[in-house]
Protein backbone atom coordinates (compact mmCIF):
# COMPACT_ATOMS: atom_id res chain seq x y z
CA UNK A 1 0.00 0.00 0.00
CA UNK A 2 1.59 3.49 -0.59
CA UNK A 3 -0.28 7.09 -0.37
CA UNK A 4 -0.68 9.35 -3.45
CA UNK A 5 -1.52 12.77 -3.89
CA UNK A 6 -1.77 15.25 -6.48
CA UNK A 7 -1.32 18.75 -7.08
CA UNK A 8 -4.97 20.01 -7.64
CA UNK A 9 -3.34 23.15 -9.24
CA UNK A 10 -0.72 21.65 -11.33
CA UNK A 11 0.67 18.01 -12.81
CA UNK A 12 2.62 16.95 -9.48
CA UNK A 13 2.01 14.23 -8.12
CA UNK A 14 4.00 12.54 -5.18
CA UNK A 15 4.10 8.92 -3.79
CA UNK A 16 5.35 7.50 -0.91
CA UNK A 17 4.58 4.80 1.25
CA UNK A 18 4.77 7.03 4.27
CA UNK A 19 1.81 9.21 4.41
CA UNK A 20 4.30 11.73 6.70
CA UNK A 21 6.59 12.06 3.80
CA UNK A 22 3.81 12.55 1.02
CA UNK A 23 2.23 15.27 3.71
CA UNK A 24 6.37 16.63 4.12
CA UNK A 25 6.21 16.88 0.53
CA UNK A 26 3.39 17.97 -0.79
CA UNK A 27 3.35 20.92 2.03
CA UNK A 28 7.08 22.01 0.42
CA UNK A 29 5.36 21.99 -2.99
CA UNK A 30 2.73 23.73 -2.33
CA UNK A 31 5.06 26.76 -0.50
CA UNK A 32 7.65 26.44 -3.41
CA UNK A 33 5.47 26.20 -6.40
CA UNK A 34 2.21 27.66 -5.30
CA UNK A 35 3.11 30.33 -2.32
CA UNK A 36 0.93 28.43 -0.39
CA UNK A 37 0.57 26.80 2.94
CA UNK A 38 -1.38 23.62 3.28
CA UNK A 39 -2.19 22.07 6.66
CA UNK A 40 -1.10 18.76 7.53
CA UNK A 41 -5.12 17.68 7.67
CA UNK A 42 -5.91 19.26 4.28
CA UNK A 43 -3.02 16.57 2.91
CA UNK A 44 -4.20 13.58 4.70
CA UNK A 45 -7.85 14.34 3.20
CA UNK A 46 -6.16 14.56 -0.48
CA UNK A 47 -4.29 11.08 -0.33
CA UNK A 48 -4.99 8.70 -1.89
CA UNK A 49 -4.05 5.10 -1.02
CA UNK A 50 -3.08 2.77 -4.02
CA UNK A 51 -1.87 -0.67 -4.20
CA UNK A 52 1.52 -0.71 -5.39
CA UNK A 53 1.18 -4.10 -6.93
CA UNK A 54 4.41 -6.01 -8.11
CA UNK A 55 5.65 -3.97 -10.90
CA UNK A 56 9.40 -5.13 -11.35
CA UNK A 57 11.50 -2.74 -9.62
ZN1 LIG B 1 1.34 21.99 -7.77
Amino acid sequence: MAHQYSCSACDFMVRSESEDEVVELVQNHAGEKHDMTVGENDVRDGIENVDVTADAG
